[in-house]
């Protein structure tokens, strides 16, 4: 048994980076950038009005109400480029240019149009500066504003879109095949007969992927004989880069998974994990693909995917981070770890009046029992050791993907 951070680090060691490509901005949200994004703008790109009113010489008010001569309009779009003079006001709205000579707009509640239109009554004084963004306030061109490695967010995508990326370069979406095995196993349209249940990892396996930005192929179910198992994996490792299988590593007697990817020649990097979930977790090579051999029960894949192929899969596409986040809660309940393995166990967060993170740990029945898990949103990480983890007490905790 390894240590699940030595597990981890054999398997970003094994991990090639694919090449880039660059894809439209439109289908770029979740994927890795392999570029910096540079601003060639400032931003704003000019001194912006921030409200619809007036752009006024802040002096030419402080003892308001105050008239002044209207002597243009600036809009969005169609700026007013001469120079304003004391006593006088531009008509702005929001997003345009603030004159020359104008150090302030007054918005326009504030203010009365007189004299049919060609005069502005200013009700209140306003301090200089007051509702105008200036020129490079926010960022300057040539400053770098996301690093490669970044993964594209929603909230990245205007940033993208205002510094001109219409196409941007981005690590290749890995192609994962994923493979459930056992010969109780029936798909999911199909009614299980006596001793049979429905798969379900392939479609967990084949969701968390898509998640990581892989391209997914669902092999067929295969059943617990080497044979079998030996030619789906040897297909397979053609066309994919990953092959994640789920079931038959285990010590029982038709336990197969291990049998097939060592006649295969496969390279085995480590058999067994000291985790809890997960700890007959296999990871090998065969030829070029990575194949990661999961343990069966449902919350061990849940749990496995996350800390190995997930990791294995944002790597591939050149994530800087490409472990699950992490941070520090309290734990709401008094947890029991295991005497050797380190434990992940289901948990929900919340923020308690004080502002602390609170993790309560799910009641659940091990590690078959998906329905439970299915209101987790992080794993609580206790490490090896037997001791009871006192409700109070300050834990790790690792964030599931969203
Ligand atoms: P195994 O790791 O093959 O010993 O399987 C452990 C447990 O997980 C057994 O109860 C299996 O029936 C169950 N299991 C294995 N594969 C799947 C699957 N694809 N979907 C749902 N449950 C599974
Ligand atoms: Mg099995």
């Amino acid at each position: 048994m390894i240590p699940v951070t030595e597990a981890i680090q054999i398997v970003l060691q094994q991990t090639p980076q694919l090449p880039t490509e660059s894809v439209s901005i439109s289908h770029a949200r979740g994927r890795i950038l392999s570029e910096e994004i540079v601003a060639d703008t400032d931003l704003p790109p000019f001194d912006r009005a921030q409200m619809d009113g007036y752009a006024v010489r802040a002096k030419d008010i402080a003892n308001a109400p105050a008239s002044l001569k209207i002597v243009g309009e600036s809009a969005a779009g169609a700026g007013w480029h001469n120079k304003m003079n004391a006593g006088e006001a531009v008509r702005i709205m929001t997003g345009a240019p603030v004159p020359a000579g104008a150090d302030a707009v007054q918005q326009v509640e504030l203010t009365r149009e007189i004299e049919s239109g060609s005069q502005v009554e200013i009700l209140e004084s306003v301090e200089a500066g007051r509702s105008i963004v200036r020129r490079a306030a926010e960022i300057k061109s040539g400053e770098t504003v996301l690093r490669a490695g970044e993964r594209i967010t929603t909230e990245t995508i205007a940033t993208l879109a205002s510094f001109g990326y219409a196409q941007v370069k981005v690590g290749q979406r890995p192609r994962v095949a994923v493979m459930a095995t056992g010969s109780e196993l029936v798909n999911v349209d199909e009614k299980p007969g006596a001793d049979q249940i429905r798969d379900s990892n392939n479609y967990t396996l084949a969701a968390y992927a898509a998640q990581s930005n892989a391209l997914v192929e669902r092999l067929p179910l295969a059943g617990d004989h080497t044979e079998e198992l030996k030619r789906q994996m040897a297909r397979a490792v053609e066309t994919s880069d990953v092959l994640i299988t789920s079931g038959g590593v285990s010590v029982g007697v038709y336990d197969f998974t291990k049998a097939a990817l060592k006649e295969l020649g496969a390279e085995i990097f480590f058999e067994r994990v000291a985790l809890r979930p997960g700890k007959p977790t296999v990871f090998a090579r065969l030829g070029k693909t990575l194949v990661f051999g999961l343990p069966g029960n449902p919350v061990s894949v849940a749990v496995t995917f996350n800390l190995f192929a997930r990791t294995a899969l944002r790597a591939m596409q050149g994530a800087t981070d490409p472990m699950l986040a992490h941070e520090r809660a309290v734990l709401a309940r008094d947890i029991k770890g295991s005497i050797d393995r380190e434990s992940y166990l289901p948990a929900a967060l919340r923020t308690n009046e004080k502002g602390s993170l609170i993790a309560e740990p799910l009641k659940w029945g091990g590690s078959s029992d998906f329905v439970s898990f299915a209101r987790a949103i992080a794993l609580i990480n206790v490490p090896a050791g037997d001791q009871k983890i006192a409700a109070g007490s300050v834990v790790r905790v690792v964030h599931l993907p969203n």
